[in-house]
């Protein structure tokens, strides 16, 4: 993998130390990685009024591309293996020209070829010699499947003898753990406000934001991934209700004064006009 197009900044330098010019390096390095990893290869060369396309062959991996020599020490992120599951390709010049993908069907495992309407299956050395212009890999997710996995056995047994108390857990949350490689701690802070109530603006379509789980579920997730905070019961948070209250209050006050003030300057300058018959 070529990676020196990948805005990951190594920089020499020179420092002013002491009145002194020394030589210093700068670099910058990764303190979270996505879980989906976008890399965006510079095709594209504009120099004042003339652009070129940069056709240079870039090789890289299917499988196992390995960020962690990229990584800040201190980064959260413990997953840094990434597989390939799309390239966009762009084929003529700087001036014009056409945009295919090749996309993996996570299903049948398959490499797919789009051309405008036209899809056909290709084998995986094709996309390796394609010549890439946008590269989206996916983190490496087999490591939270355990996870996963407990989670729905958790589930089959609360079937037998059902939890008599729910957690609520954000929805989107939710969705993070199921498709994520490193999903966080769990936040709540989608439907919850920092008084640990419902946000008044949410309270109406609460239902939708999260999900009800059994108490195993929760301390099994709680446990391993951290976050929440904790929720037995959805209430619309009280404060909240009488700032959003206050707000409204204000706005409307606020909009009315405006009103008379416009109304009372538009009067003044029509005073002000001198009338045809004068
Ligand atoms: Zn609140």
């Amino acid at each position: 993998m070529q990676y020196a197009r990948i805005r990951i900044r190594i920089v020499i330098t020179t420092w002013v130390i002491g009145k002194k010019l020394r030589n210093g390096l700068k670099y910058s390095r990764v303190t979270i990685l996505p879980d989906t990893l976008c890399i965006h290869l510079k095709r594209f060369r504009h120099d004042f009024a003339f652009s070129s396309k940069i056709s240079s062959k870039v090789t890289f991996p299917l499988v196992d591309l390995d960020m962690a020599p990229w990584l800040h020490k201190d980064s959260a992120s413990k997953v840094s293996l990434y597989d390939l599951s799309g390239v966009i390709c762009h084929h003529g010049s700087a001036g014009g020209g056409h945009y295919t993908a090749y996309a993996l069907n996570p299903i049948d495992e398959d490499w797919y070829e789009f051309d405008d309407s036209t899809v056909t299956k290709v084998d995986p050395g094709t996309v390796m010699s394609a010549e890439a212009y946008v590269l989206f890999y996916r983190k490496n997710g087999t490591s939270n499947e355990a996870y996963r996995e407990k989670m729905q056995s958790l589930l089959a047994l609360n079937q037998e003898s059902p939890s008599l108390i729910k957690f609520y857990v954000s929805r989107q949350w939710i969705n993070k753990f199921e498709t994520f490689a490193e999903p966080g701690p769990i936040d709540n802070s989608d439907f919850l406000c920092h008084h640990g109530g419902v946000l008044p603006s949410k309270t109406s379509f609460v239902l939708d934001l999260c999900v009800a789980l059994p108490q195993q579920v929760w301390e099994h997730l709680h446990s391993t991934f951290g976050g929440g905070p904790a929720c037995t019961r959805l209430y619309e948070c009280a404060n909240c209700r009488a700032e959003l209250d206050a707000l409204t209050r204000q706005k409307k006050f606020e909009l009315e004064e405006f009103k008379t003030l416009h109304q009372e300057f538009q009067v003044s300058v029509l005073k002000g006009i001198p009338s045809k018959e004068e």
